[in-house]
């Protein structure tokens, strides 16, 4: 253990339950020996909304995971982030201004047939405008759920922003490539006319997250030849292209799960994070050979360290705490709380 390290752990002890420190499962292992919870979006931000007695709750990760957290916790607990200013580009790929003229467009084509549903890898603002139209948040690991609550209701599903959760989760349901089309922001009327548009079950954001779709159906050919009798489990942010050619996908805590469930002496290849797919490597070392199936890193979630959590808990600047503005956390809450409740 560091000097940094040791005063980390004396301010934790300190502080005791006054202080939360919550960590995704991509952050660094210097970070996470110090966090008081380890876990998916889903499962910090049920952490951040059952944090009773948490004065200051020191988010881990992304910004827009910081900001659920926010919204989830009382007025009076504080929310701070090491580095404030890891963000999510995935997140940053939908805007509220775009996605309203895209809701309308929608509403246009097929009226009151459509429910929005946002991964909660997305702006506080996203989350509020999905809210305030009956929608819900959902995670990687409900999002199949979430789907079925909203074709239940005889409704179409806006899923934003990422393209390739929502077309895998769409394909896990047994919806046909018919019933599926994409919108790009980036063309004219997303790149759909009306008839597209009223055809479609589900419609996806054309957004992504860079470091799973990385992975390309070439690395799994590579593993086949080399690695025969290896199980390939990839995150389902990944094109179906390449998810389709795997044994299996699944979130992140399905992946540890996976991981955790598999027979003594087995090798399993995994498509995600590297930093949790060194752990998982580590932590299984001597039972299950753990490989990545590409190295694949979020530099936003490596920009916090050891030492600026340090640096945090000794100075609290203004400037590291997150705040949602009520008007947006209010709306917001109504697409968490249903993503928590379904
Ligand atoms: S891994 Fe992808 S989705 Fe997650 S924070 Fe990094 S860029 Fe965003």
């Amino acid at each position: 253990m560091t000097e940094t390290s040791d005063r980390i752990e004396a301010f934790r002890k300190e502080q005791g339950d006054r202080l939360l420190i919550l960590g995704h499962h991509y952050q660094r292992p210097e970070v996470l020996r110090h966090a008081d919870a380890i876990g998916d979006s889903l499962e910090l931000s049920r952490h951040a909304a059952s944090a009773g007695n948490a004065e200051r709750i020191v988010f881990c990760g992304v910004h827009f995971m910081a900001e659920s957290a926010d919204i989830l916790t009382a007025p009076e607990q504080a929310v701070y982030m090491p580095r404030p200013d890891a963000g999510c580009p995935m997140a940053d790929m939908a805007w509220r201004d775009e996605v309203e003229l895209a809701w309308n467009q929608l509403q246009t084509a097929a009226s009151d047939e459509w429910l929005p549903v946002v991964y909660v890898n997305s702006s506080a603002e996203i989350k509020a405008l999905c809210g305030d139209r009956g929608g819900s948040a959902c995670t990687s690991s409900n999002c199949g759920r979430v789907f079925q609550w909203v074709l239940e209701q005889k409704k179409r599903v806006f899923f934003l922003p990422d393209e390739h959760l929502g077309t895998n989760t769409a394909f896990q349901l047994g919806l046909e490539p018919d019933d599926i089309a994409v919108f790009d922001p980036a063309a004219g009327n997303g790149g759909l006319s009306q008839a597209s548009i009223r055809r479609a079950r589900v419609i996806v954001w054309k957004g992504f997250c860079h470091v799973h779709t990385l992975f390309s159906a070439e690395n799994i050919q590579n593993v086949r030849k080399e690695l025969p009798d290896a199980k390939i489990i990839v995150h389902p942010e990944t094109p179906h292209e390449v998810l389709r050619l795997a044994d299996a996908s699944g979130s992140t805590s399905q992946i540890i799960k996976y991981v955790q469930d598999a027979a003594d002496g087995s090798r399993i290849v995994i498509g995600t994070e590297a930093h949790l797919v060194q752990r998982l490597a580590d932590e299984q070392q001597g039972r299950v050979t753990i490989k990545a199936l590409w190295y694949s890193m979020c530099p936003n979630m490596h920009k916090i360290t050891e030492s600026n959590l340090h640096q945090l808990l000794e100075t609290w600047p203004e400037a590291a705490r997150i705040r949602v503005p009520e008007r947006i956390a209010a709306s917001a809450r109504i697409a968490l709380d249903r993503m928590l409740t379904l």
